[in-house]
């Protein structure tokens, strides 16, 4: 399994602060994140835990955008603690054999054990740089840096322009023109 792709758990749950207003928003969120599963039992508690879970991965994002890796390790290390591994092989609905990292919990408990053992994987195989928030004010979405250079500033294309456009202006005033 590419436990790296995880790491993309943490980044749609940052920015989805809009989906975890009620239970049927959560339901888009984990279907988004390939997580839903028919008939998987989702209550408000997945709702608060995956609301408190996003907080601590903004500091996370935010304490990498500081350059301040110990911090970042010291979390995710707590994090690791909180959201424990416990792999499992599944078969369910026709699959092939494969991994869960957990089956205990509630579905919030295994969404966090996806997005915080991919943030660590993530972190360990490539670099605690790779964690991006953007750029382009206000924006502040998260993204994973996978640009071979690790210049990526903004969390897309859109973000990109709209910083280009306002610094040409910037540049203009100073100008004086
Ligand atoms: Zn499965
Ligand atoms: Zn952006």
């Amino acid at each position: 399994m590419d436990l790296t792709s995880y790491a993309e758990l943490a980044v749609l749950l940052i920015n989805s602060p809009d989906r975890l207003t009620c239970l049927e928003g959560l339901r888009a969120l984990l279907e988004e994140g390939g997580r839903y599963r028919p008939g998987c039992r989702i209550t408000r508690g997945d709702l608060d835990a995956l609301r408190d879970l996003r907080e601590e991965l903004i500091v996370i994002f935010e304490t990498a955008a500081g350059g301040d890796e110990d911090g970042v390790v010291d979390r995710l290390n707590s994090l690791l603690i909180q959201h424990p591994v416990q792999p499992q092989i599944s078969g369910h609905d026709g699959e092939r054999w494969h991994m869960h990292l957990t089956e205990g919990g509630r579905m919030a408990d295994q969404y966090a054990v996806g997005a915080v053992m991919g943030l660590a994987t993530l972190v360990t195989d490539l670099g605690v740089d790779r964690l991006g928030l953007c750029q382009a004010a206000p924006c502040r979405r998260a993204f994973l840096d996978t640009s071979s250079n690790r210049s990526r500033r903004y969390c897309s294309e859109r973000c990109a322009s709209r910083a280009n456009v306002a610094a040409y202006r910037a540049r203009r005033k100073g100008n004086g023109q």
